[in-house]
């Protein structure tokens, strides 16, 4: 019985509980950050009825759970969008602990992968990329590359640099031929965040990896639909994938395209 209890199931238990949390957090910010609405104030209400949510209600999964899905006041459904957002930010933190040891790249890793998430809601739902993410992600990805593991501050500074720099040359190339803006300030903005996380060939994989997922998913609906493209979704599963598997990809594709010698 006691064995099961191994000191990293606790550390990935503990941060899948940490996680579940912030997903709860992570919905309210991406609902009220892009209107430019306060996270704190006024606290959780439900949107039909403006009846203030009891905290007990507001327990993460389980509150939604327990209500079977309604408000307790007015018994309008709640959307489920709040209960798979803090779901899979739990499952974010608890994977990533579990994969990471109780170590500084855990945390790094889960915070990239939050910011992404939220990322990838905002963009859906309002197509803007609050600055909370992206700009407060920069600055909390340069200074993450102070701690030990993972990418050097250098690198992350060369990487926010490659990422804002690269954005900005097709936003301007975008708007000279085709006479519109190409490219949002967002996607800019939250290019330089991943280049902080992930460093310069981190930055290359991504926009790659974003444009292909972009036009492979999303040009067809868009040619149909005429919908704007929310680029940051496809840049936010770009660098999330990689962020999991990057140097795997990266490795493949220098030994069996560029028929480079496999590093060291
Ligand atoms: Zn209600």
């Amino acid at each position: 019985m006691i064995d099961i209890l191994t000191e990293a199931r606790i550390v990935s238990f503990l941060a899948g509980l940490l996680g579940l949390t912030l997903g709860s957090f992570l919905n309210v910010c991406t609902l009220r950050w892009p209107v430019e609405e306060s996270v704190v104030f006024p606290g959780s209400h439900c949107p039909k009825c403006g009846e203030a949510i009891r905290w007990y209600d507001n327990v993460p999964v389980l509150g939604y759970v327990l209500l079977g899905g309604r408000c307790r006041a007015c018994r309008d459904r709640i959307s489920l969008q709040y209960p798979l957002v803090e779901l899979a930010t739990g499952l974010v933190w608890a994977g990533m602990f579990s994969y990471a040891g109780l170590s500084w790249e855990a945390l790094r890793g889960a915070l990239l992968l939050s910011i992404l998430f939220g990322i990838a809601l905002s963009d859906a739902r309002f197509y803007i990329i609050p600055d909370e993410f992206s700009l407060g992600g920069l600055v909390l990805g340069l200074g993450l590359a102070f701690l030990p593991g993972g990418i050097d501050p250098l690198g992350a500074l060369l990487g926010a640099v490659l990422g804002f720099g690269l954005l900005e040359i097709v936003a301007v190339a975008g708007k000279w031929m085709f006479k519109k803006e190409a490219m949002g300030r967002g996607d800019i903005k939250m290019m330089a965040m991943v280049g902080a996380f992930l460093g310069m060939p981190g930055v290359l994989l991504t926009i790659f990896l974003g444009a292909l997922l972009g036009s492979v998913i999303f040009g067809p609906i868009s040619y149909k639909t005429k919908k704007l493209v929310p680029f940051g979704i496809f840049l936010a599963a770009g660098a999330a994938v990689t962020y999991g598997f990057g140097s795997e990809i990266i490795g493949w594709y220098t030994t069996n395209v560029l028929h480079m010698p496999p590093p060291r």
